[in-house]
Formats: C-alpha cells, sequence, structure tokens
C-alpha cells in the first residue's frame, strides 16, 4: 500500500461539494475512519467532473443511522448501505467489506448476500477496478492506494481487481461496468479481460435481474459515451444479452441519436434515456405494426397493441418502469400523428405534453434519412418558429397539399420547405376574412374529411388466418378520434 499526498495529484478540498465533506467530518468527530472511494476520486485524478461522490467507513449501517439521525436511512439487502442527506444532496455512505461467505454465493458463483463487515484492506480487494479502488481522507490530503492505481491512472489502463474470471463470474454486471468505463474514461482494457471476455462468459448476464440490468443500461445511456459504446457492445457480445430482440446492427437513426444525445449531456442539457430505448426498439414496433396490419387491424388498434407487445419482450431483459413505458409508447403514437396531423388539430398537437419529444423523434428520423417521415420533421420544425399569421399560411398550404396528395391516392402529405410554401401563397387577409374566401379556405378541410372516410374503408385489408382472425373484436373496433392528452394506457400485460 502507499500513500500518495492529494494535492501532489490535483486534488484539494476546495473541489468538494460541501455535503461530501459534512459526511466525512461528521464521521471522522464520531471516531470513525470515513473516506471518498470510487468514481469520485477517479474522476477528479482524471481532471474530470464527478457525477456523484461515495463514502465509506468502518461503521456500521446503524453507527451510520446514529450518527446522521434522521438525516440517514438504511436501505438494500443485497448491499445494506445508509443514504445520508446533506441540504439537497444525498451521499452513499457504505461499510467496508469482508469477502462474503461461501454459503450466500449461488451455483454459478454470484454473490446474492453480502453484508459481511470488514477491514479497509478487504473491502479494496472487493471493488471491482483499480482505478476505482483509492480511498481519498480529504481533511488529511492523503489517498490510500493498495495496488498501484495511480500508474494504470497513468497509462489509461482499466484492471480487474484479482482474477478476471472469478470477478466476473461473482458479478456478470462488471462486463457492463467494463465497457462503459473503458468507453467513457477512453481507457484501454487490460489484456488479461479481453481474454476471458467470451460468449459464455456473457451468457452469465442472462442469470443477472431485469431491473438491475435496466439501471446499468441507464448508465450506459447517459454517460456522454454512447456512440463510443454501442459497437462495443455488439463486439463484446453484450447487446444481445440487454436487447435480445434487438438487430446488433447500429442503424443511421441509432448512430444519430446516440450523438445528440452525447452532445446535448457534454453541453450539460439533460436527457431522458427512455427516449433511446424509443429508437432502439423502433424497428421493432414497425415490424409488429406491419403484422397487425396484416391481421387486419385498423391502425390505431395496431400501433396500440405493437407498443404493448414490443415492450413486453424487452421486460424480459431489462425492466423499464411504467413510467419510462408510457412515455416511450406515446413518442411512438406520436410519430403517425406529427406525420399526417388533421390541419385543424396541428396548433393544439404543437402544444400537448408529449410534442417536444414526438417531435424530436421525427426530426433525428428525418436527419438520419428516413424517407418516411416525408419532409414533417423539417416541417414541424419550422412551424414552431413562426408567427400566428406564418401558422395559419403554412397550415392552409398544408391543408392543400394534403388534399392533392389524397387525391393521388397516397395517405402522407410530402410537404416542400414549410418557409418556402408559406412565401409563395397569398398571405390569408389579417384582418376580415370576406365571406366567399372563407368557404373557400374551408373546402379542402371538408375534402380532407371525406379522405379521411375513404382512407379508413380502404384500410380493410383481406384478413388473413392466424392468430386473429376476422372474428376477433380487435378487428371490429371503429377507429375512435382520440385525443392523445386523455388517453390513459392500460397495463402492459
Ligand atoms: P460512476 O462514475 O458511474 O459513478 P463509480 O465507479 O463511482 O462510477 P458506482 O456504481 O457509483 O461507480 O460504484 C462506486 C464504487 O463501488 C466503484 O468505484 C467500485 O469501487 C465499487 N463498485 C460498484 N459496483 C461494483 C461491482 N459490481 N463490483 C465491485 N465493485 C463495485
Ligand atoms: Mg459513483
Amino acid at each position: 500500500m502507499q500513500t500518495l499526498r492529494a494535492s501532489k495529484c490535483g486534488l484539494s478540498t476546495a473541489q468538494l461539494p460541501p455535503s461530501i465533506l459534512d459526511v466525512i467530518d461528521s464521521l471522522t468527530k464520531a471516531g470513525y475512519e470515513a473516506y471518498i472511494v470510487g468514481g469520485g476520486v477517479r474522476d477528479l485524478m482524471l481532471g474530470l467532473n464527478p457525477k456523484d461522490y461515495d463514502a465509506v467507513t468502518n461503521a456500521t449501517p446503524s453507527q451510520i443511522k446514529e450518527v446522521f439521525g434522521r438525516r440517514c436511512r438504511i436501505i438494500g439487502r443485497r448491499f445494506e448501505l445508509a443514504h445520508v442527506y446533506s441540504g439537497r444532496e444525498l451521499i452513499e455512505v457504505a461499510t467496508f467489506r469482508a469477502p462474503p461467505k461461501k454459503a450466500i454465493t449461488s451455483a454459478q458463483g454470484m454473490i446474492l448476500r453480502d453484508n459481511n463487515w470488514g477491514t479497509i484492506e478487504q473491502d479494496f480487494s472487493r471493488r471491482d477496478f483499480s482505478i476505482n479502488s483509492m480511498y481519498y481522507q480529504p481533511r488529511k490530503d492523503e489517498i490510500l492506494d493498495f495496488c498501484n492505481a495511480i500508474d494504470d491512472i497513468k497509462s489509461k489502463t482499466l484492471r480487474l481487481l484479482g482474477d478476471p474470471t472469478l470477478r466476473f463470474e461473482e458479478d456478470p454486471v462488471r462486463m457492463l461496468r467494463t465497457l462503459r468505463f473503458a468507453a467513457k474514461l477512453n481507457f484501454s482494457i487490460d489484456p488479461k479481460i479481453i481474454k476471458i471476455f467470451t460468449h459464455e462468459m456473457t451468457d452469465l448476464l442472462s442469470d443477472v435481474s431485469p431491473h438491475r440490468l435496466y439501471d446499468e443500461s441507464q448508465k450506459l445511456f447517459t454517460m456522454g459515451h454512447l456512440q463510443r459504446v454501442m459497437p462495443m457492445l455488439i463486439e463484446f457480445g453484450i447487446w444481445k444479452q440487454l436487447f435480445t430482440d434487438i438487430t446488433p446492427e447500429i442503424t443511421p437513426f441509432m448512430e444519430r441519436v446516440a450523438r445528440n444525445t452525447d452532445q446535448r449531456i457534454q453541453m450539460g442539457k439533460t436527457i431522458n434515456p427512455a427516449f433511446f430505448y424509443a429508437v432502439l426498439l423502433w424497428n421493432n414496433f414497425l415490424a409488429r405494426c406491419d403484422y397487425y396490419h396484416e391481421k387486419g387491424v385498423v391502425a390505431t388498434e395496431a400501433r396500440a397493441q405493437a407498443g404493448l407487445d414490443v415492450l413486453k419482450r424487452q421486460a424480459t431483459r431489462t425492466i423499464i418502469p411504467r413510467f419510462a413505458e408510457t412515455f416511450i409508447r406515446e413518442v411512438w403514437e406520436m410519430q403517425s400523428r406529427l406525420l399526417n396531423p388533421k390541419p385543424q388539430q396541428i396548433e393544439a398537437l404543437s402544444s400537448h405534453a408529449r410534442f417536444r419529444a414526438g417531435f424530436d423523434f421525427l426530426l433525428l428520423r428525418e436527419k438520419s434519412n428516413d424517407p418516411s417521415t416525408h419532409g414533417m420533421g423539417a416541417w414541424w420544425e419550422a412551424y414552431q418558429d413562426m408567427s400566428v399569421d406564418e401558422k395559419e399560411r403554412a397550415i392552409s398550404a398544408y391543408n392543400r397539399q394534403r388534399a392533392k396528395s389524397r387525391r393521388k391516392g397516397s395517405d402522407a402529405v410530402v410537404v416542400e420547405d414549410p418557409k418556402a410554401v408559406t412565401t409563395q401563397i397569398e398571405p390569408l387577409v389579417k384582418e376580415q376574412e370576406t365571406r366567399s374566401r372563407r368557404s373557400r379556405n374551408n373546402k379542402p378541410t371538408s375534402r380532407a374529411s371525406s379522405n379521411d372516410s375513404r382512407s379508413r374503408n380502404d384500410y380493410k385489408s383481406p384478413v388473413k388466418t392466424g392468430e386473429i382472425n376476422a372474428d376477433h373484436p380487435i378487428t371490429k373496433r371503429r377507429r375512435v378520434q382520440r385525443d392523445l392528452s386523455k388517453v390513459v394506457f392500460g397495463p402492459t400485460q
């Protein structure tokens, strides 16, 4: 073990938020040892901005509770931990852990219970990577380095502590962590890890709970290096463990959204990890919609059912929380509304709670050269910046094009550049409209609605034999116009 002078490694208490100093100081004052450990120390040493700080101590969870009283909650079963609230921040405080006892590991060697308290040396050897196992005592200006981790920091190498095979067997999630840290820090992976990173090894992930895998997938999506990690997930066989039904192939849409997500994170903007799930599962959703269309199910019903089916399948690998599932299905449902909106609903749609996400999704599809958006991404983009008058003109121009496309027998409206459209057409009368113009303006709307009923009839494709036959109630349901803001999605069962 070597003790490094923290200030010489570029660390100082001035960089630390008051919350973590409060936790360290309170535990020290109560007579316990306390350190900052893990990603916080690693990131500070690398000159990065840590996402959060974790603390570790020789106090047991109940002793931590005594120190912090009502500011502390003990959580977890497999790993018992204390959550300490300091101001508005939450700090995770763990107790030094000893190696697990044999009786609490599964047949495959996976650790099931892990509340065996120990010394700092034992705690160190339980950590995953050398770079994650440095202990920083800010008040003493000391970093305890048990394995020459500083060299791995300098050489940018990701090295597992102990025997890599055993460490992956103990906790297969470490495979995901390997790729996450390699991508996030741009570190190379120790050849000893690469050697054992086989398909048999990644198969162990099938024993990990879908809840835990969802948490890990979120960390992968939100670390700011999604673009870099995606090919790695495929190369190392992790992709098929996380997303069994999604072809291990990065589509231009995924690539584009990954780049966009990473850029947003780098700019400090928020991102919704469920959005990336919506992107990953988009082709599956479309394929499932086609499946129902072929069975003669009406389009709205087909989309609703396809959304449920796809998410239900994904839940066998990663359990997406209910609120996130609802978000994903709303984004998908929004696509057809934005693609072919009824002119009279355009303005209401643009202030819908899910408009922003649905529009971003549509625009990113378009920017990744998906021709099926028919230019509507750009149309909506321009629409949002228009004045009230410009909006009216854009809607009426859209309406005319819509009627024209329908006369040609196409359901999709191929919009020209909306800005160009508004400058080409006669401006609507800003003040009072004459009666004749009013009736002229109404015409396309009525034509559109008759077309609408035509397209509904066209939709009755011959029902093929299969799981859903012509008598199935789903095929008999009428298409009812729904206000998306009032749609309550049912359970995913
Ligand atoms: P991040 O920047 O993502 O927070 P981190 O290294 O802090 O990275 P956490 O998941 O917050 O990751 O875990 C904190 C520390 O706990 C890690 O640095 C590591 O020392 C230890 N740790 C976490 N998960 C594992 C694991 N599965 N096996 C062994 N040690 C782990
Ligand atoms: Mg952390």
